[in-house]
């Protein structure tokens, strides 16, 4: 079985590569076999991206928004077109199940296509009137070149995420996929190439750590939106900050979701299924430490681990699969390690909590009750299909115990009781909150972090603040004055 795309790379409208780049393995993870092998971007290659996108941009900023939008539209409309081929892929580079990709990753990257298609041609900037007849005017400015960095749990959707608000305002995007999962981004550069974008304009380029590194302080760059962990960030961010370049930042996450007495028992334990084994737990927000009160606790637990029987776990292919392998054998390594540091230190292991032995990367979904908001397992981000329950009583002690922590990405209540409700919402400290409900990120509402979970918004209008910068003009309608 082969995946191997054209080359490695797709800059300046075009599949390139140069064999002296390190070798990067594509691994299928539910067999462990290698599906395509690529080269990481050597200087030259990112020295090519860079200047293409240069050379694209001023002619893109110059069109009109409604022209721009329209190559994004025909995008969407491709992508969609090209859901089941691109789904596939997805889920041979993530082993996640086709079952979600069909309906969750290229269709989420259409979504915000299509979203920001439409909003290009409404962007304008401001009138202001000023003192003695004066006034004000402001332009809404691209910002020139822009860097994406990818996560591999969502390759395609976080392209996309990134490549819609920044085309929209007139930039060049040099995509960097994760080196994990390299493949569906240089179909996104295809189906840019087939909508009409200009060559140059959407670039993407292989590699790790380094190749990232080397895009974020390259002078030609004025923005980078890194989707990654709170170290991948931290450094990102200072290596963005000697060239004072605008950041996005979208970053990991303990996300707490709060669970009264009162709650819709079914709804409340469905939504932490989502939220913690959804792309095998594999998921930035998901609702990781699990806070239900004393009264409907013990019944929680009993229904979740009953309904984690009916989890199929297997060939991801398999369309009734609905847990797939992890991506790789390194992120099981490290579940693994955290279900056992859970165990030491005194959780109490109610479901799963074993590796499936074979060449996939699989492990169990595991289930922990009794754990206390010191255990490392409620502290650290796992990042796999592992989830904690928490025990409270009161919900100043829930609110306070929910905040506890660093990250502050997303955060879920359930109850029956609108006022309290709306009033834990506005107290958690995270970027998105939700009231009967978990993970959903539709394009039209703001997604992104507090604390060190991130900087920025992506999606919504409120994307658009990231992606162009305002400039004013002061038009003088009076003789100047002078003070001699
Ligand atoms: P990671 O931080 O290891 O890597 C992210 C990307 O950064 C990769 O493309 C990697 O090659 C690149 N990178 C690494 N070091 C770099 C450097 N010094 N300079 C420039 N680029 C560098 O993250 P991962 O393991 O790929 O993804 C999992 C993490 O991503 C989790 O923490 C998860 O919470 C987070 N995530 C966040 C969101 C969000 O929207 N907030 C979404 C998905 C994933």
């Amino acid at each position: 079985m082969t995946y191997q795309p054209q080359a490695s790379h797709f800059v300046n409208g075009q599949y390139v590569d140069d064999a002296d780049g390190d070798k990067i393995e594509v691994i299928y993870p539910h067999t462990g076999e290698v599906i395509a092998t690529l080269h990481a971007a050597t200087p030259a290659i990112i020295d090519a991206a860079l200047d293409s996108a240069n050379a694209a941009q001023k002619a893109w900023a110059a069109l009109s928004g409604t022209e721009r939008g329209r190559v994004l539209r025909r995008a969407a409309d491709l992508m969609r077109d090209r859901n089941r081929e691109l789904s596939e892929l997805e889920t041979m580079n993530t082993g996640k199940p086709l079952s979600e990709t069909l309906i969750a990753d290229p269709a989420s990257g259409a979504d915000a296509l299509e979203y920001f298609g439409g909003l290009a041609g409404t962007l304008t900037g401001e009138h202001i009137p000023v003192a003695g007849g004066d006034f004000v005017y402001t332009r809404r400015e691209a910002l020139g070149v822009c860097v994406g960095i990818g996560a591999w749990n969502y390759p395609i959707q976080i392209a996309s995420w990134k490549a819609a608000p920044a085309l929209a305002c007139g930039n060049a995007l040099v995509f960097k996929p994760s080196e994990v999962t390299p493949l569906t981004a240089l179909k996104l550069a295809e189906i840019f190439k087939e909508a009409g974008a200009p060559d140059g304009l959407f670039n993407v380029v292989q590699g790790a750590g380094p190749v990232g590194g080397a895009l974020v302080t390259d002078p030609r760059v004025d923005k980078v939106s890194l989707t990654g962990s709170v170290p991948t960030g931290r450094k990102v961010y200072a290596a963005a900050a000697d060239g004072i370049r605008h950041v996005t930042m979208e970053l990991g996450g303990k996300s707490p979701i709060v669970v009264f007495d009162d709650a819709h028992l079914d709804n409340a334990v469905a939504a932490a299924i989502n939220g913690n084994f959804y792309s095998t737990g594999q998921i930035c927000s998901n609702g990781t430490r699990v806070f239900v009160q004393d009264g409907l606790y013990d019944k929680f637990v009993a229904r979740v681990a009953e309904r984690m029987a009916d989890a199929k776990i297997g060939d991801p292919m398999n369309e009734a699969t609905t847990i797939g392998p992890m991506v790789s054998a390194r992120q099981r390594d490290i579940v693994e390690n955290y279900i056992r540091i859970g165990q030491n230190e005194g959780a109490r292991l109610v479901k799963g909590g074993k590796v499936i032995e074979g060449n996939g990367f699989y492990i169990e979904p595991t289930l922990f009750a009794d754990v206390t908001d010191e255990m490392t397992i409620a502290r650290e981000e796992i990042f796999g299909p592992v989830m904690s329950v928490l025990r409270f009583s009161d919900e100043d002690e829930a609110i306070r115990r929910a905040n506890a922590t660093e990250f502050g990405l997303a955060a879920g209540v359930f109850t029956a009781d609108l006022t309290r409700a709306h009033r834990v919402a506005a107290a958690f400290e995270a970027g998105t909150c939700y009231i009967n409900a978990y993970n959903l990120t539709p394009v039209e509402a703001p997604f992104g972090g507090m604390k060190v979970s991130g900087v920025g918004r992506e999606n919504s209008k409120a994307a658009i603040e990231h992606y162009s910068q305002l400039k004013t003009v002061y038009v003088g309608m009076n003789d100047v004055e002078a003070p001699f």
